[in-house]
């Protein structure tokens, strides 16, 4: 695989699991140790360097004695504050590049505390990797990649870089090349995806490895993306549009601000005549009546949907502070 990988000449971080977390006893859990050893040879042979997946103290003491380049911190080990700590411990003083994945639950906050428990042990070249997020849904994704989760650390952090690990997100090879690309689409780094060299034969994950030479072709389709800042007349050409959306922008809040105090006013009429907040039956006239004018519109009822469900519960929201007003306040 490093051999071949190495062909394609644009791989720059070689990726093993040499212990692998799985989630029931008796599967393949990796080679161990051995596989360390196969991993320098392969560094040395083609001058790729290579990152393992390390959950305990152990590992990343094995891990820098075989001179492993990076490290990244699985998902499953995120999610686990004692192990992360335990690994930030170990790299107390040393000089080693992390890469965090993403918590296996939707948890920003989890992903952050990992990050700083990381950024605490002294390490100061870390990155994060986005693999999507557990869902007891069945989906066409085996992890939802959730994007307002990434966008959000982007956001936060924007200096450090992300990662996209489209082939633990997807679980399949079908939908591997859209989800790098929409990641590129959204200023991910870089991107991570697993490879084998018959890989329905592979003892983890099958169904989302891809052969090298799926993979060059793969990479080759995605198209790179520019810096907006690389475009002379990019900011004059985008001002303009800009300025238009700010303009929509206020008028949708002040539209929603007015929407508000119509709510406001049917609290008061409810408070007075002693009825429910919630009114089933309008409130599906409502959606019904929205969703086919967002159709006609060419406005996705998805979207429209979402939206209206956030207008209706702050309206209740509104109500429910006009019902309970007075009894605070008395
Ligand atoms: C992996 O990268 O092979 C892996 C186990 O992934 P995750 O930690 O994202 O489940
Ligand atoms: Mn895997």
């Amino acid at each position: 695989m490093a051999e071949q990988l190495s062909l394609l000449g644009n791989i720059s971080l070689f990726r093993s699991g040499i212990w692998k977390p799985r989630t029931k006893p008796g599967m393949f859990e990796g080679v161990g140790e051995i596989g360390l050893e196969w991993l320098k040879k392969a560094k040395k042979a083609y001058g790729i360097p290579v990152t393992v997946e390390v959950a305990t103290p152990q590992h990343v003491e094995l891990a820098l004695k075989y001179e492993i380049d990076v490290l990244w911190i699985g998902a499953r080990t995120t999610s686990n504050p004692f192990s992360v700590q335990q690994i930030a411990d170990a790299l107390q003083g040393i000089n080693v590049p992390v890469l965090i994945k993403n918590p296996i639950n939707p948890d920003i906050q989890l992903w952050i505390g990992a990050l700083e428990r990381i950024e605490k042990s002294g390490i100061n070249e870390i990155g994060l990797i986005h693999r999507g997020f557990s869902s007891f849904a069945h989906t066409s994704f085996r992890n939802p990649p959730m994007w307002q989760i990434p966008i959000e650390m982007r956001r936060r952090f924007p200096e450090i870089p992300l990662i996209c690990d489209p082939s633990h997100i997807c679980g399949n090879r079908t939908l591997l090349a859209e989800i790098a690309q929409k990641s590129i689409d959204l200023d991910f780094s870089g991107i991570m995806i697993e490879s084998h060299p018959e890989p329905d034969t592979a003892w983890s994950d099958a169904q989302q490895q891809i052969t090298p030479l799926q993979l060059s072709m793969l990479l080759n389709e995605l198209k790179w993306r520019t810096h907006l800042d690389d475009h002379e007349d990019g900011f004059s050409t985008i001002h303009k549009i800009r300025e238009q959306i700010d303009h929509t922008d206020d008028e949708l809040i002040t539209l929603l601000a007015q929407r508000m105090k119509l709510s406001d006013q049917i609290g008061t009429y409810k408070k007075d005549n002693n009825i429910t907040i919630l009114q089933t039956e309008r409130w599906n006239g409502i959606l019904d009546r929205l969703m086919k004018k967002a159709s006609d519109l060419g406005l996705s009822e998805e979207f429209i949907k979402r939206y209206f469900e956030a207008v209706h519960l702050e309206s209740i929201n509104h109500q429910n502070r006009v019902m309970y007003q007075n009894d605070t306040q008395s």
